[in-house]
């Protein structure tokens, strides 16, 4: 049977049709068009469905859902975008529209819950039950999958994992406290961490750079910048105080971190399961999780949305 994926982002509509082995087998995109009226831009979803199906000669009658993946607040059970910012959409009923449209089942999630399930059904996490998916950009997004199933609380309000405090009184967050995760863990972060070291040390690498960002901080380090190698060892223990806080409250078999950065592979994750294997409860012989690399890329939006 073959299910139809909405990746629903601030820049594009990305719409995929996948198989039973969870393979892309067509896809197409539209511009998203942010802030025009919702129902123009639930059609554009419609049309790129449409695309993506003409492309694998399909009719929505021979797929069994569409599942759609957007940014902000769903909630699941409604099949309504509660609030998504980047979007300006507030209280969508996506769900409905969409299956006025097509006449099959609908099914919505936020796009980091999908990102986790991608990995689940098809990526580095696959055959796992218990796992937790960080997603460093931005922000930080988080999605939890127990027992095979997203976990996203009440009204799916759940899993903001990045908005955990880390630091009481701490550094101010996008959501309105002081000190979550986010803003120490998030890339947004990491940029702020390494622009403040090359005021104080304006001798380093890092003051010479033209902009800072997820490569040249990186960069500075491989041409053997102290100040550099200083503030991401830093940022690691930041992202690493947050697993751990995740060890100790879920204890799940794996924890897979996506984002650009983590194509930095083993310079980041080999220290931050150092950390956890030294701080999470029961230290070494506590419930450590592999923690490791997320598997998919652009596509996982598709293939998690799909697997709703
Ligand atoms: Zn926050």
């Amino acid at each position: 049977m073959y299910r139809v994926g909405i990746d629903l982002g601030g820049t594009n509509i990305a719409a995929g049709i996948i198989d039973d082995n969870y393979q892309l087998i067509s896809q197409a995109s539209l511009p998203t068009g942010a802030f025009r009226p919702w129902q123009e831009m639930v059609n554009d979803l419609g049309d790129a469905v449409d695309m993506a199906l003409q492309k694998a000669g399909l009719t929505a009658a021979e797929c069994a859902s569409i599942g759609i993946g957007s940014p902000g607040t769903c909630d699941s059970e409604r099949g309504v975008v509660v609030r998504a910012y980047n979007l300006g959409w507030f209280e969508v009923p996506v769900c409905e529209t969409l299956h006025d449209r097509f006449g099959i089942p609908v099914r919505l999630s936020n796009d980091a819950n999908c990102a986790a399930l991608a990995e689940v059904v098809a990526g580095a996490a696959k055959g796992r039950k218990d796992v937790v998916m960080v997603t460093l950009g931005t922000g930080v997004g988080g999605g939890i999958i127990i027992d095979g199933k997203i976990y996203a609380g009440m009204r799916s309000a759940g899993a903001e994992l990045g908005h955990t405090v880390l630091v009481m009184d701490g550094e101010p967050c996008s959501c309105g406290r002081n000190g979550c995760w986010e803003a120490y863990a998030s890339m947004t972060a990491l940029i702020r961490q390494a622009t403040r070291a090359a005021e104080a040390h304006p001798d380093s690498l890092l003051a010479r750079q033209e902009t800072l960002d997820g490569v040249s901080i990186f960069r500075c380090i491989d041409q053997g910048d102290e100040t550099a190698k200083a503030v991401v060892d830093r940022w690691c223990e930041y992202v690493a105080a947050g697993l751990t806080d995740l060890v100790n409250a879920l204890a799940p078999e794996m924890i897979l971190l996506g984002g650009g950065v983590c194509r930095q592979g083993e310079r980041i994750l080999a220290p931050m399961r150092e950390y956890v294997a030294d701080h999470c409860f029961g230290q070494r012989q506590g419930a450590i999780p592999v923690i490791a690399a997320a598997a998919l890329g652009n596509e996982a939006g598709i293939i998690g949305a799909a697997s709703l």
